[in-house]
């Protein structure tokens, strides 16, 4: 084993759009486990939006990353030493060790997974948090009828796609968004979906309004801005509006230039009687048995398929991060940082 490890440290606060030079690579010791702990080695790093959440010291739900601090991350990792009973060298956990490579732990908090139930890295994506997320927001808030027409944004995302693959289960007509004609014909040709929208498109509101005939009955929210503008005039009465992300706003540092358009979401809130309701996937948490049982089963029988876009080697997760919060990823974006 190397005895030099690696993090990513978070140098700066980014001001707008993230910079590599908000970043700092750095090399340390590995690090030797003490009484009751073990030595993670990190395989497969997560890289989620909501991360550029923790750059920024506002305040918000959860705690910012201190500067200086290791990125904050969801991982796949090998148990490389223990002096841990519970676990031995070899065992594969779902862990939330950070953009480094060695981490130490007292094993809280850690899952085990089988490698030979699925391919380990979907624990990050369909099978964790982004498709645990997109269960329960769908199901919980948006509660999708059959015959009902559900619209969801990011839609070739990890969050995105399971929404309208779900909603096609529940028997509801799915009409995905995102961004480009790559994206969108795998959103409808590979994923299933009956129609997806270029959010990029001139003419993009027309289209979304010919792609809904019968109006929307759930948006999955997870872009905000032009995307969530285009949505409104479309809703039915007693539509359900999830709101799991803005991604649209998260570089943003002053609200959108233009007129107050306030007033003109509240009447349509009142008039159509809408249900807009923000979620944090933590707020779900007793649903995960449900989640467990029901999505690896819909892979199996092929209803849900996802796809993962893998940078290669720690060094590269923060160009893949800038990318993620402009729509480069396509697909649940991991970083592989071990074989
Ligand atoms: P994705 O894999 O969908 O990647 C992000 C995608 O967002 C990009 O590929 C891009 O897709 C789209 N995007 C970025 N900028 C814009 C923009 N300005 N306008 C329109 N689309 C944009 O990410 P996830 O599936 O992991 O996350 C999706 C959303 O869900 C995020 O908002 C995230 O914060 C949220 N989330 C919330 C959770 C919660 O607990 N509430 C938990 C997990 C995620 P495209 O190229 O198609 O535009």
């Amino acid at each position: 084993m190397p005895d030099t490890a690696r993090r990513i440290v978070l140098a700066s606060r980014p001001v707008g759009e993230p910079k590599p030079s908000d970043f700092r690579l750095e090399e340390f010791p590995v690090p030797h486990p003490g009484s009751g702990q073990l030595l993670l080695r990190t395989k497969w790093l997560s890289l989620d939006p909501y991360m550029r959440g923790r750059m920024s010291d506002a305040p918000s739900y959860a705690k910012p990353v201190g500067i200086e601090e290791v990125m904050e991350g969801g991982t796949v990792n090998e148990v490389a030493a223990s002096n841990n009973d519970s676990y031995k060298p070899g065992d594969i956990v779902l862990g939330h060790t950070g953009w480094q490579t060695h981490a130490l732990s007292n094993g809280a908090g850690l899952r085990k997974l089988d490698p030979n139930v699925a391919p380990i890295s979907t624990a990050l994506g369909v099978l964790g948090m982004p498709g645990m997320t997109a269960y329960t927001g769908l199901l919980e808030i948006g509660k999708p009828q059959a015959g009902e027409t559900v619209v969801v944004s990011a839609a070739s995302g990890a969050v995105g796609s399971v929404v309208g693959q779900i909603a096609k289960i529940k028997g509801a007509r799915a009409v995905g968004i995102a961004g480009g004609p790559d994206k969108c014909k795998y959103v409808k040709e590979e994923l299933g979906f009956d129609e997806c929208v270029d959010h990029r498109a001139p003419d993009f509101p027309q289209q979304l309004k010919a792609a809904c005939p019968k109006g929307a009955d759930v948006y999955f929210e997870n872009v905000g801005g032009a995307v969530f503008d285009a949505v409104l005039p479309l809703f039915n009465p007693f539509a359900r509006i999830p709101v799991c992300g803005l991604i649209a706003m998260y570089n943003a540092t002053e609200l959108p230039p233009g007129p107050n358009r306030l007033p003109l979401l509240m009447r349509n809130v009142l008039t159509k009687r809408l249900t807009i309701r923000g979620f944090i996937v933590t707020d779900f948490a007793a649903k995960f048995p449900d989640f467990i049982r029901d999505v690896p089963q819909w892979i199996k029988e092929g209803r849900i398929k996802y796809r993962e876009d893998i940078a290669e080697g720690l060094e590269n997760a923060p160009q893949a991060f800038i990318g993620l919060l402009k729509g480069k990823n396509f697909g649940k974006q991991l970083v592989r940082i071990a074989e």
